[in-house]
């Protein structure tokens, strides 16, 4: 039916205990790599899927180095999701060529998210995490909307500039209802490799105060090091290729804090 939105139906996913979103205000400030690291430091604790909904940016299967797979479909024509490091992954890359821009907009795009939804065969989870394209367009507003959202976990960097975006993504979270688990400041600083020196990347802005107005914890810090960016790339996560390395912890705490907001 013209104008009738695929979501105005949505329920609860089979046998899914909670969804938790992973959201940003900007693009490149490391919402997919926390994303996927923290879905993998949760998977240590409970059965967890990943959906890759950055459909403007697919990158999580090329993180997991499953950008070459393809799906599979059940004998009903249910979607099986790929199964990578013990973590049960769908994006729409999987559906869509990585290099071709994607241009679908309206039923189409919600055609897609809906299907994420009803036909991909999860099976049991405790915790699907979303990663959800940045901003606050129509698709994120939708998705907050007409799924049941347990929380979610903002990422920003610490200056002003990804700041001023990040607080109108809580803010439409504050609107539709959903709880933020907390934030987690990526790239927060930098270990000079020489003498192990703090080096403030980008410049400390409001953040602090910001977040102790709106009582929102902050639930992480992630430093800027070339072992995410290049495990990342290598398609084996840091909290996969070194879990034992800093970041590597600090995901894992991340994710004891999610698993307690959860009562899991
Ligand atoms: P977003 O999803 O916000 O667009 P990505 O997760 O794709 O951002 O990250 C953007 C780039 O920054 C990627 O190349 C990623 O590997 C890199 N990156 C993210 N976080 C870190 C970090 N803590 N240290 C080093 N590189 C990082």
């Amino acid at each position: 039916m013209a104008g009738m939105n695929p979501f105005e139906q949505q329920k609860q996913i089979p046998n899914v205990k909670h969804i938790i979103a992973v959201s940003s205000g900007k693009g490149g400030v490391g919402k997919s790599t926390v994303a996927t690291n923290l879905a993998l430091a949760l998977s240590q604790h409970a059965k967890v899927g990943l959906l890759d909904a950055d459909i403007y940016g697919p990158s999580i299967p090329r993180m997991l180095g499953a950008n070459q797979q393809k799906l599979s479909f059940s004998a009903d024509g249910k979607i099986q999701p790929l199964v990578k490091f013990g973590l049960k992954i769908m994006s729409i890359g999987f559906l869509v060529d990585e290099n071709a821009a994607l241009i679908w907009r309206g039923p189409m795009l919600f055609k897609a998210m809906d299907q994420f939804f009803k036909d991909v065969e999860w099976g049991d989870l405790d915790i699907l995490v979303i990663d959800l394209p940045p901003g606050t367009g129509d698709v994120q507003l939708t998705m907050a909307q007409k799924i049941p959202i347990s929380g979610a976990v903002m990422v920003s960097t610490p200056q002003n500039i990804a700041l001023t975006d990040v607080k109108k993504a809580i803010d439409m979270f504050d609107k539709v209802k959903i709880p933020i688990i907390g934030l987690v400041e990526n790239m927060s600083y930098m270990l000079n490799p020489i003498n192990g020196e703090k080096i403030q990347l980008f410049p400390k802005g409001d953040l602090e105060s910001y977040l102790d107005s709106k009582k929102i914890q902050k639930i992480g810090t992630i430093p800027f090091h070339t072992q995410v960016s290049i495990s990342s790339e290598s398609g084996i996560p840091i909290v996969e290729a070194n879990p034992n390395s800093d970041e590597g912890v600090a995901f894992d705490q991340i994710s004891k804090k999610v698993i307690s907001f959860l009562k899991l």
